[in-house]
């Protein structure tokens, strides 16, 4: 039987190429999405063309009752639940601290801190041994802005990773003797549509050449860490914090 992983945020981007990349390697996937219903059909469609199973769930992380809905709608479609990879994530323009409108910034906290905290619960719920779970994991993605904070661009969005990362350590200690491993990946210039939605669609390009691998990195890179943190290769890892960022 496929093991089932929900991925939040995986109609575009990193979230894309993490369920593209588990379902080629066996999982059943849950895709969840905004808005973007198209998108999120299409990468249902790679992972059934690769073999495997999929659902896309459209839901907002940052509401509960949309959580809560997501999380049943998987488990009725795909199976009881395996593994949550924490993905959803937003950024406003680039702004110093001094001129960021409170609505922004609670956007960001809403989506980044509040969404994933409610995902992780409902992961902790349901594969908590505790609770007649089976064990299992759960991939926070935090960024490299967690440790760099992203200083005359988006503080805010800094500190939610901050966040994140804290999440994963605390998680990882709490449900440990649960059976559940927690881990962060931290990635760092991504060519995905989030530069974009900051107003610097060339961001992840211009500043990647000055990383020391001077490049930016792609999604299926930053995939390849998350896939692995999910499966048993990596069964003594856990309150990790992985970066991908090419040394930036
Ligand atoms: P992206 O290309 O902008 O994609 C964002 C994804 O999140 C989309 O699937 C979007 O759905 C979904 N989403 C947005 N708000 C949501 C909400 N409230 N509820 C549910 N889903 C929501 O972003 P990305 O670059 O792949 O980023 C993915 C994660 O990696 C984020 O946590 C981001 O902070 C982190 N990260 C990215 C980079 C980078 O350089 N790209 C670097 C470090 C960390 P729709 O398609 O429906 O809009």
């Amino acid at each position: 039987m496929a093991k089932v992983v929900l991925i939040t945020g995986a109609s575009r981007g990193i979230g894309r190429a993490c369920a593209r990349l588990a379902g080629a390697c066996g999982w059943s996937v849950g895709v969840n999405y905004a808005g973007n219903e198209a998108a999120a059909a299409e990468v249902v469609r790679d992972v059934e063309a690769a073999g495997g199973r999929a659902v896309a769930i459209r839901g907002n992380v940052a509401e509960e009752a949309d959580v809560t809905a997501m999380f049943e709608t998987v488990e009725t479609a795909l199976g009881p639940l395996d593994a949550l990879v924490n993905n959803a994530g937003v950024l406003g323009p680039k702004s110093m601290l001094a001129d960021m409108p409170a609505a922004r910034m609670k956007h960001i906290f809403d989506v980044n801190v509040f969404g994933a905290y409610l995902c992780a619960r409902e992961a902790a719920r349901r594969l908590s041994t505790s609770r007649g779970g089976r064990g299992g994991a759960i991939v926070n993605i935090s960024s490299a802005a967690a440790r760099l904070g992203a200083p005359d661009e988006y503080v805010d969005y800094a500190g939610s990773k901050g966040a994140i990362d804290t999440l994963t350590i605390g998680l990882a200690k709490e449900l440990g003797p649960e059976g559940v491993r927690v881990n962060a990946v931290r990635p760092g210039l991504i060519d995905t549509d989030i530069h974009a939605s900051g107003g610097q669609p060339d961001r992840a390009d211009r500043l990647g050449m000055t990383t020391p691998l001077k490049r930016a990195g792609s999604a299926a890179e930053v995939a390849e860490a998350v896939i692995w943190l999910l499966g048993e290769e990596s069964s003594y890892v856990t309150g990790a914090l992985l970066d991908v960022a090419g040394g930036r």
